[in-house]
């Protein structure tokens, strides 16, 4: 009976290499023969990365679904820390181009047996001795796991070259590292059935190499201007928003503040009222059933969240009320007409007791520099508290807006793994047994 794997041999090899993402964080990352992007668009998820970048030789194939690689509402609403940059390139492994060097991590995820030998000794040239990636993870199929698929004659896909036993790839393997200063680890994707695992190999064969020596090989290697060649053409160029832009930062700064703010205004008014405020708790609609009570559910909890946060910095509050008492409830001269008075919260209590807060601005100066003039913060007039109306009604949602962009981009992930599939039933149909094994 034929193996079959699960999941899907492609996802396996994709998750191998998240997995190492995952454990050895790189920051550059370069996807050779990226194809229609699948691997890229999960890699995007790993905040770590700061450049991530896909070559393909066939720009149409890459055109197709690069827009895909463009950021969700999710990332403007909860930007990265780090910047991200996200580069297509239209090129071929066989040649030189000076922006791929110097990347801690190059993925060939069945790529080389695409290439005549001729060209595979140019690609071992061009990646592991001009662009010298501190990592490169290299899968190509095994041949002597295809006895093993009764109805295969000859390669697994049409356009292959060529295809290894394991002794063949450990032989390239080994060169390339004593030629270019590298050690490999040999591994795979994709079982053999019970028995036959040591006599055939993994069904997609793995080398992961690394640069001996550091980052010398690489600083010596790029002080050689005179290899500046760019030969790759660019298709596609993103910058992710991240808290490195100032604006960036002032805003979700501002949504932060807002938001706290308003849950102390809430709980202010209910203290002094004694009456609880429930206009954010969702309600049920007709038919909502389960999916009402998990968001019930996730609403208690942040409401508890959001409660012990208050809970201190309402502490805070009437301490500092003791000092100010007029700073703490200001009424505007017009304690009569409730919709004139101002719930005032001093910006130091939003910069202790928060630490979003406090991380974002840096310092209370640079936070309270940081909201003047903003125009949808109201600071009162020496500027030491922001000032909310004691009726105000918005609600800063911050946390419920998370919670649904995360489903976003759990399905998101989820649709690149269908495209991931989708995209090797559609290309040709060897590509799709190719993508299953
Ligand atoms: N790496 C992809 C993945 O894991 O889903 C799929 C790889 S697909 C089997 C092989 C890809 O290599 C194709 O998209 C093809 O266009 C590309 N390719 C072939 N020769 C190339 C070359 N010389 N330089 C860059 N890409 C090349």
């Amino acid at each position: 009976m034929e193996p079959t794997f699960s999941p899907p041999l492609h996802r396996q090899r994709h998750q191998f290499v998240i997995d190492f993402v995952k454990r050895n964080k790189p920051k550059k990352v370069v996807d050779l023969g990226c194809s229609e992007c699948s691997l890229l668009k999960q890699l995007k998820f790993h905040r770590e990365i700061e450049l991530l970048v896909g070559v393909d030789i066939d720009g149409a194939k890459v055109k197709k679904k690069m827009h895909g690689l463009a950021p969700m509402s999710t990332d403007y609403l909860q930007p990265r820390d780090d910047q991200l940059l996200i580069e297509m390139y239209q090129g071929s492994v066989t040649q030189r181009d000076a922006r791929l060097r110097g990347f801690d991590l190059a993925t060939s995820i069945e790529l080389i047996e695409h290439l005549t030998l001729a060209d595979v000794e140019r690609f071992s040239e061009v990646v592991f001795g001009y662009m010298t990636p501190a990592a490169v993870i290299v899968s190509t199929p095994n041949s002597e796991f295809n006895p093993l698929f009764p109805r295969l004659a000859g390669f697994r896909h049409s356009d292959h070259k060529f295809e290894w036993t394991r002794a063949e790839f450990k032989s390239w393997a080994l060169k390339v590292c004593e030629d270019h200063g590298y050690e490999v680890e040999f591994t795979g994707v994709g079982r053999a059935p019970p028995g036959q695992q040591e006599r055939v190999g993994f069904c997609s064969q793995i080398g992961v190499f690394h640069r001996l020596g550091g980052g010398e090989v690489c600083n010596l290697l790029f002080c050689d201007d005179a290899d500046d060649v760019f030969s790759y053409t660019l298709l596609y160029s993103k910058n992710y928003p991240s808290l490195h832009d100032n604006n960036v930062l002032r805003r979700v700064l501002v949504m932060e503040v807002l938001y706290w703010a308003e849950q102390l205004r809430r709980r202010w008014v209910e203290e002094e009222t004694g009456q609880r405020d429930d206009a954010d708790t969702p309600r049920p609609a007709e038919g909502d059933g389960e999916e009402y009570h998990r968001a019930s559910e996730q609403h208690l909890e942040m409401e508890e969240q959001t409660a012990a946060a208050c809970g201190a910095a309402m502490k805070n509050l009437v301490e500092h009320q003791d000092v100010e008492a007029g700073e703490l409830f200001w009424t505007d001269g017009q304690e009569q007409q409730e919709s004139r008075r101002c719930v005032s919260v001093p910006l130091s209590v939003l910069w202790s007791r928060f630490p979003k807060v406090a991380a974002l601005s840096g310092s209370l100066s640079n936070l309270r520099r940081l909201l003047m003039d903003h125009p949808d913060v109201k600071l009162s007039q020496d500027g030491s508290a922001v000032l909310l109306n004691y009726q105000e009604q918005a609600s800063y949602s911050m946390n419920l807006i998370t919670e649904e962009e995360e489903e976003d981009r759990g399905d998101l992930e989820d649709s690149g793994y269908a495209e991931a599939s989708q995209c090797s039933h559609s290309v040709e149909p060897e590509e799709d047994w190719d993508a299953d094994v």
